[in-house]
């Protein structure tokens, strides 16, 4: 009697490998793609509740490739054209600036990559401070780069020295041995002891002794012995940790989130946008306006579309969106009756 066929855990399917990851977000596809290609359009709220559920799973499983770029899709679509499928000519503005937050000059819709690791620093941030959880002690779904974010978003605060890991976690004046000595780290066997273990008896420089050969790693030696001179263990005392990125010192995932656009900036004062009082459709159009992203006849060109160069109000220069709201003498009279109603100072627009 043959043996049965052993079945593979990976199959290949037309959309990549079939995993457990793909397992675990199909359903949530399959869902968002149902409720976007309903006859009736759903409303924002629904098809954003939609995509909330979906991130519940990015706590546990990091997002394959595919996975992303679906949901982007169809979010993207939904976005742009309320539909199913649209293509690149129907979005206006690319992902990667509609990913970012408001306040950063983005539409504030979620980086799922970002997000997803927001999330599952949690495990990380738990693991320290809540021992009594029943998977304390286990491996937590955080690969490497969710550990190099946590590592340079927390500040450890050492007792005893019996919960902080003496190479990976910030100990040392906020910083990780793995950081300060890189050339010595790669040479460590057990990398995960605690700041005690490795204090203790001096057993980092045991461990290290007869195998520093070259000059970087004997200058990492020094640099990092020297620093460990000045470490004291306070017996009874915990090891602390603090969150950098809340006033409280604790992990928020929103800290979490914002912290990976450290460094992005916005060219303009969104506040005066998403801060107006009025309705939503309109907030997002003058947003599409100030990236000069509207339908005026510059953009057509550039996508090639047929259009009427010039503006057909004043028959003027071509029709940028400057133009068309700013510069046309169409627009200068609306905007001179909205001042004189609002009672401002007319002169304005002469500037
Ligand atoms: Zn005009």
């Amino acid at each position: 009697m043959p043996l049965p066929r052993p079945t593979t855990p990976h199959q290949e399917t037309a959309e990549g490998p079939y995993t457990a990851t793909h397992r675990a977000h199909r359903p949530k596809v399959t869902e968002l793609e149902r409720k976007v290609a309903k006859p009736s359009r759903p409303a924002y709220s629904d098809h954003f509740r939609a995509l909330r559920n979906a991130t519940y799973h990015l706590t546990v499983f990091p997002l394959a490739a595919w996975t992303r770029k679906k949901i982007d899709r169809i979010r993207r679509s939904f976005l742009w054209k309320g539909e199913e499928n649209a293509n690149g000519g129907h979005c206006l503005v690319n992902w990667p600036t509609v990913a970012r937050p408001k306040e950063l000059g983005g539409l504030g819709v979620p980086d799922l990559d970002k997000f997803g690791r927001a999330l599952r620093l949690r495990w990380l941030w738990l693991e320290w401070t809540d021992s009594s959880r029943p998977w304390s002690g286990t491996d937590v779904p955080c690969n490497r780069e969710n550990r190099l974010l946590f590592q340079a978003s927390t500040l450890i605060t050492i007792g005893d020295g019996n919960k902080a890991r003496f190479w990976t976690d910030a100990w040392l004046d906020g910083e990780a041995p793995m950081n300060l000595a890189p050339n010595l780290f790669l040479m460590v066997a057990r990398k995960g002891r605690s700041v005690r273990q490795e204090l203790q008896s001096n057993n980092w420089v045991n461990r290290l002794r007869n195998r520093i050969n070259t000059a970087e790693q004997v200058e990492e030696f020094i640099s990092l012995w020297l620093r460990i001179q000045t470490v004291q263990l306070q017996e009874g005392v915990n090891d602390s940790i603090t969150w950098r990125w809340t006033a409280n010192g604790s992990y928020t995932t929103r800290s979490a989130y914002r912290i990976q656009f450290k460094g992005a900036y916005s060219a303009f004062s969104s506040n005066l946008i998403w801060k107006a009082d009025t309705e939503n459709k309109c907030k997002v159009f003058m947003w599409i306006l100030i990236k000069e992203k509207i339908l005026t006849a510059d953009n057509l060109q550039k996508r090639r579309w047929p259009c009427h160069e010039h503006c057909v109000l004043c028959n003027g220069p071509l029709e940028t969106a400057v133009h068309l709201c700013f510069n046309c003498g169409f627009a200068k009279a609306v905007w001179n009756q909205v001042f004189t109603w609002e009672g401002i100072n007319t002169d304005l627009l002469q500037m």
